[in-house]
């Protein structure tokens, strides 16, 4: 099976700025960010996205959500507040078949999102 952009970037076969990873997941800078700070945290294992995901994966998702709200504290966007976005499907915009969270902040942002 080929692999995913984001598995490639796990393997280290293209470049990311990598802001942390362990065992589990991997947090990097979207390449074209949206907000003054933009990361993308994944699961190392290559769940395609959540609609996907199995009961099975509930310890790797929980560490995701926990690890997501540890990078943007890292980060300094615990005050000011931060959105985490899961685009699942064409209708949400989801261009990469390897599930991700979207880590935004360091600017206000509007609701409903477009
Ligand atoms: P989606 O639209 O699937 O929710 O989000 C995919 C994200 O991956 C987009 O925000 C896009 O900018 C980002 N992206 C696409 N290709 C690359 C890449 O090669 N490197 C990095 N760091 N981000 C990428």
């Amino acid at each position: 099976m080929t692999k995913t952009l984001f598995e490639k970037i796990i393997a280290r076969e293209l470049p990311a700025t990598v802001v942390y990873e362990d065992d589990v997941v991997m947090a990097f800078r979207d390449i074209n960010p949206q907000a003054p700070t933009h990361i993308l945290i994944i699961p190392k294992k290559p769940i395609p996205r959540i609609a996907e995901a199995k009961p099975e994966d509930s310890q790797i998702l929980g560490h995701l959500m926990l690890k997501a709200a540890e990078v943007a504290e890292t980060l300094g966007l615990k005050k000011g507040g931060y959105r985490l976005v899961f685009n699942n499907g064409p209708d949400a915009g989801e261009a990469v078949p390897h599930l991700h969270c979207h880590i935004l902040g360091g600017r206000h942002m509007n609701w409903p999102p477009g």
